[in-house]
């Protein structure tokens, strides 16, 4: 089984991302973590993305797609995987359907997360994430057992440098303008499956795990 995880940024897709996969066993691909592993790393690519994550811009679609057939290709023989983060336009949602055909593969279900832009400046200048193990912790809506630390792994968490204000009203104004016509985009294709996106962790988890039977086992 592989799935897409589409929504703005802070809509939870991560956090639900890791629950998924650990319960049908997928490998989360996760876009903005790669990224910001060779922005660490400082690698070419991540020397050219750099100024693009700061800015809350979009890297460009030839720098993420060539990324991506080699996570695909290097994550395809685990087994099914998740795509959180990817594709965001639709160039990326085009050249993730030829690289699929190429692999004689295919996306099941899209799980577009639906959350209000009012509430989503909350949950992103709040977010705290784990150095290691990646998890999202939020200072008020879902803390980490003992301040500041990650509760798996005990790592300091810190703030995304991309999580204020200023940058997160550019990062909802590029989603509504470039990753929100991909919606369409599955939706002709018949794979869209719609989940509000407020609610507790488990609700949501809930809602998420009916939509993937309900395509799954139809
Ligand atoms: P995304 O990967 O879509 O950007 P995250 O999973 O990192 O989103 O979540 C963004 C922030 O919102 C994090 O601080 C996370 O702890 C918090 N969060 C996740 N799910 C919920 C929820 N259902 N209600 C409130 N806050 C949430
Ligand atoms: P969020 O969890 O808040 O949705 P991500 O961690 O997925 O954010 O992405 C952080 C940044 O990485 C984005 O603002 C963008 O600069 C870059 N990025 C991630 N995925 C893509 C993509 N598919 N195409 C272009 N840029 C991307």
């Amino acid at each position: 089984m592989n799935l897409i995880f589409l929504g703005p940024p802070g809509a939870g897709k991560g956090t639900q991302a890791k629950r998924i996969c650990d319960k049908y066993n997928l490998t989360q691909i996760a876009t903005g973590d790669i990224l910001r592993e060779h922005l660490k790393n400082e690698t070419g690519l991540g020397k050219k993305a750099r100024e693009y994550i700061d800015a809350g811009n979009l890297v460009p679609n030839d720098l993420i797609i060539d990324m991506m057939r080699y996570e695909i290709e290097k994550n395809r023989s685990k087994g099914g995987y998740l795509l959180d983060g990817f594709p965001r336009t639709v160039t990326q949602a085009e050249a993730l359907d030829e690289l699929l055909n190429d692999l004689n593969d295919k996306i099941d279900v899209a799980i577009v997360l639906n959350v209000p832009n009012s509430e989503l400046m909350a949950r992103l200048t709040g977010r705290r994430v784990c150095p290691s193990c990646g998890t999202s912790y939020h200072l008020i809506f879902n803390p980490p057992a003992n301040e500041g630390v990650c509760d798996h792994d005990g790592e300091e968490l810190f703030q995304r440098k991309d999580d204020n204000e200023e940058t997160v009203n550019n990062r909802l104004e590029v989603y509504t303008k470039e990753t929100k016509p991909i919606i369409t985009y599955y939706e002709k294709q018949g794979l869209a499956h719609h989940v509000d996106g407020v609610g507790t962790v488990d609700e949501i988890f809930n809602l998420i795990n009916e939509g993937i039977d309900s395509f799954v086992n139809n």
